[in-house]
Formats: structure tokens, C-alpha cells, sequence
């Protein structure tokens, strides 16, 4: 159960902020400082008021991420990569990877900024797309007939107000081929009382609207965060979850049942367990792909399926996500199988 700090009043946006409401101690703050110059530190009303250890750590700054290992990328998932051109320029605020489907960044703003964050070097920087960056968007998009689904993400796109998503999502869903809207917030978690009725009605398009919520403790599933999922719900919006497997936070079993049953309880369905990326200054959240595949392994014998997320690794520089285990099939010399179940055991199994 989470415990509160004191009732949330107004979002912390640095470190005199920190110390002054008793996050940090005064003494580290040289430390800090230098972190906050390289990465922005924000924490939500609904945050600061969550003294939750699993929470804490994800949006203190901390002076391990003033270590910047030689592997660590400013663009771990290459977003740059993709960024998809007309008339031989960059069209602003898209990521163009597959082909049915693009990334849109709606702005750069997030209502945290999470120490691990992959985009960390990007968020904060620019503001909102301008009306003439959409206007291109749109154009790409209607030039682009095989994109079926638009995906805003990262800044948070639920920051945008309820009428300027509504302007948004108007126009995309004006674009016969789009097919299916996808958002990627850390808003129904980090400031639920966002989710107001004028952001649901927003969410009330043409083609189907997702909502993929990102979240990585059960600490973080306070009672104002089962309100905004319900209110989603109820206006049939689909849930998902993103998970950050994150030491320090969550990378042990029992800490993943908990928040996997909390988000299945309240109609959110585990969609993906993301292996930390390589982004600078967080290596001290990351772990070994082996032991991320031991804890999903562990998983897998006491959660049913719909609880249970895939376990992916975005590999670095663009190449895409795939799901990184553990596996469960061998292939036998003779050419059967050993299949491993849930609780370790090895049965045989032999193809048509
Ligand atoms: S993009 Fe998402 S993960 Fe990154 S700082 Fe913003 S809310 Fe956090």
C-alpha cells in the first residue's frame, strides 16, 4: 500500500524544489546539481506525494547518472534513424521504423522525467509540434496510405490539454487510412486526476484508440490511479502496460506479480516487459538479460497468461524490439524437442 508524503499540491521542477520539500537532503545538493544540469528533474504533485521506495527511485535524481558508460547512447532505440523525409527534409515529430505504423511525437514535455528514461536527451527540449509541423504530418500520413496506426509517444502526449488532443486526433482520424490511434502515457499513473471527462470524450474517434499505460511498481496503482483507468474503461478505451524491468525498482518476481495483478484487476492488460535501454547515465538500473529471463521464468509458474507480459529488448541503434525469452523449446539431434515447463521439468515432444 502506498504511503503519502502529504497531500500532492504542485509538481517539484528542480532541486532547490527537492530539498525544500524534504525529497533530498541539503547535503547532496552539489551532487545534484550536476545531475539536474545534464538530466531534467520533475516529479508530479501525485509523485511527490508517494514515499514509496519502487517510486522514489524512478524520479530522484541520483548521482550514479553522472556515470556515462562508453556502450550508453543518446538515441539507444534510434528514433533519429527512422525520422522519414519530404522535399529532402526531415518531417518534424515523426519516427518512421515499420511500415503500417508511425511514431508521433505530439511534444517533448512529460509531466515526470524518469531517471531511466530512453529518451531522456530528447524530452524537455522542444515544446508542442507547431501547427505547421502537423499540417506536414498530416500530409506524410495522407501520402502514406499504408499507415494504418499512429502512435504518440514520449514526451507525453496526454499532457497536451483535452481540446488540443481532440484538434489532434480529429484531423488524423479525417485520414481514412488510419485505422488505429495509439497513446503512451505515464499520465494515468503520475497525475490521474488528468484524465478528466473532456480527455475522454477527446479519446471518442473513428478508429480505434488504444492506451498503452507505463508503469513499472504496484506502489505507483494508488486509488486515483484506479479511478483514471476506470474512467478510461468505462468509456471503452483498451488498457495496456509497459513495464521497464529496472533494478532497484521492480527486478525481482514478487515485485512484478504484484504490479501485474494490480494492472489485470483494474482491466489493464501486461503488454510488454522492456529490458533497460541503453540510454546515458542508467546503468545503474540495468541487469543482465539472463536475469531478467530467470525473473520472467519465475513469473510464468504463478501468473496466467493474461498477466503476463512479452519480455522485449529494443536493440540499439533502430533494429526494432524482439522478444528475448527465456525459451522454452530445445532441438534434439534427431529432430524432437525438449520442452521445459513452468516448473523446470523436461518432457520430450516429437512433430508430426
Ligand atoms: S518519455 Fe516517458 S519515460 Fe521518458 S521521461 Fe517522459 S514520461 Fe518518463
Amino acid at each position: 500500500m502506498t504511503e503519502a508524503l502529504r497531500p500532492p499540491i504542485r509538481a517539484l521542477t528542480g532541486v532547490d524544489d527537492l530539498i525544500r520539500d524534504g525529497q533530498v537532503p541539503a547535503e547532496g545538493r552539489a551532487v545534484l546539481d550536476r545531475v539536474a544540469a545534464e538530466f531534467r528533474v520533475r516529479l508530479s504533485p501525485e509523485v511527490a506525494a508517494n514515499a514509496a521506495p519502487g517510486v522514489r527511485a524512478q524520479f530522484l535524481p541520483d548521482g550514479a547518472e553522472l556515470s556515462i558508460l562508453p556502450e550508453e547512447l543518446a538515441d539507444p532505440i534510434g528514433d533519429a534513424v527512422h525520422r522519414p523525409e519530404t522535399d529532402g527534409a526531415a518531417v518534424p515529430g515523426l519516427t518512421h521504423r515499420y511500415p503500417d505504423r508511425v511514431i508521433l511525437h505530439a511534444t517533448q514535455t512529460c509531466e515526470v522525467y524518469c531517471r531511466f528514461c530512453f529518451r531522456r536527451e530528447a524530452v524537455g527540449e522542444a515544446g508542442t509540434l507547431a501547427e505547421e509541423e502537423f499540417a506536414r504530418v498530416l500530409a506524410y500520413l495522407r501520402d502514406h496510405p499504408e499507415i494504418w496506426e499512429v502512435i504518440l509517444t514520449g514526451g507525453d502526449p496526454m499532457v497536451l490539454s483535452a481540446r488540443r488532443l481532440k484538434y489532434m486526433l480529429d484531423r488524423l482520424s479525417a485520414i481514412p487510412s488510419v485505422q488505429v490511434i495509439r497513446f503512451h502515457t505515464r499520465i494515468p499513473v503520475v497525475a490521474p486526476e488528468k484524465i478528466t471527462p473532456a480527455l475522454v470524450a477527446a479519446l471518442d474517434q473513428r478508429p480505434a484508440v488504444w492506451v498503452v499505460v507505463h508503469t513499472n511498481h504496484a506502489d505507483e496503482i494508488t486509488p486515483a490511479a484506479e479511478a483514471a483507468f476506470a474512467r478510461l474503461t468505462r468509456a471503452c478505451i483498451p488498457l495496456l502496460s509497459q513495464t521497464v524491468l529496472l533494478r532497484g525498482v521492480n527486478a525481482d518476481p514478487d515485485t512484478l506479480e504484484s504490479l501485474f495483478r494490480a494492472l489485470i484487476r483494474n482491466r489493464v492488460k501486461p503488454y510488454y516487459l522492456h529490458h533497460p535501454d541503453l540510454a546515458k547515465g542508467t546503468g545503474h538500473f540495468r541487469l543482465p538479460l539472463a536475469e531478467g529471463q530467470a525473473i520472467m521464468a519465475a513469473l510464468r509458474g504463478r501468473l496466467s497468461g493474461t498477466a503476463l507480459p512479452t519480455y522485449v529488448l529494443d536493440i540499439p541503434g533502430g533494429h526494432g524490439k524482439v522478444p528475448v525469452g527465456p525459451g522454452y523449446l530445445e532441438r534434439q539431434s534427431d529432430g524432437s524437442w525438449i520442452v521445459t515447463d513452468p516448473n523446470g521439468a523436461r518432457h520430450s515432444y516429437r512433430d508430426l
